[in-house]
């Protein structure tokens, strides 16, 4: 398999909820996303001939993704209240609402799908929160 891969950062705060360490207080990251997409065989004709995809429409599409969560706050949907969003929002904080609990492993995973449905072939999506600690999302069928 031939494979791209291609890296991008975003600063970002979460916190988690019903967590019984450090991480259940607000906190934040410099978030390093590490995205691969694989193909069995070459682009034959056109102008991506020769490649998996334009290196550069994937690099396009890994940043935008990244910048879309960039100085946000991530909020897993339903641990906070409707007046602390609400305050927030009025403060003029901008937020990320996501149905999950926003941990690295989770955002591997929900790269890897947005990937996906913008029509890339994604074989793996790596998240390090610090440099020390990452969680790499492989799915065995490929397809998330
Ligand atoms: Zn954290």
């Amino acid at each position: 398999m031939y494979q791209l891969e291609t890296e991008a950062f975003f600063d970002s705060a979460h916190f988690l909820a019903d967590y019984f360490g450090r991480c259940e207080n607000l906190h934040g990251h410099r978030w390093r996303i590490v995205c691969r997409i694989g193909a069995e065989a070459l682009q034959e004709t056109g102008s991506e001939a020769g490649m998996v995809c334009d290196f550069g429409r994937f690099k396009h599409a890994v940043r935008t993704l990244a910048d879309s969560l960039d100085h946000t706050f991530l909020v897993q949907e339903g641990t906070l209240s409707p007046e602390t969003i609400t305050a927030l929002k009025a403060e003029g904080f901008a937020l990320t609402m996501l149905p999950f609990r926003t941990t690295a492993e989770n955002l591997a995973a929900y790269i890897f799908r947005r990937l996906h449905e913008e029509g890339f072939t994604p074989t793996q999506v790596e998240v390090d929160e610090t440099p020390n600690n990452r969680a790499i999302y492989q799915p065995e069928n490929g397809k998330g």
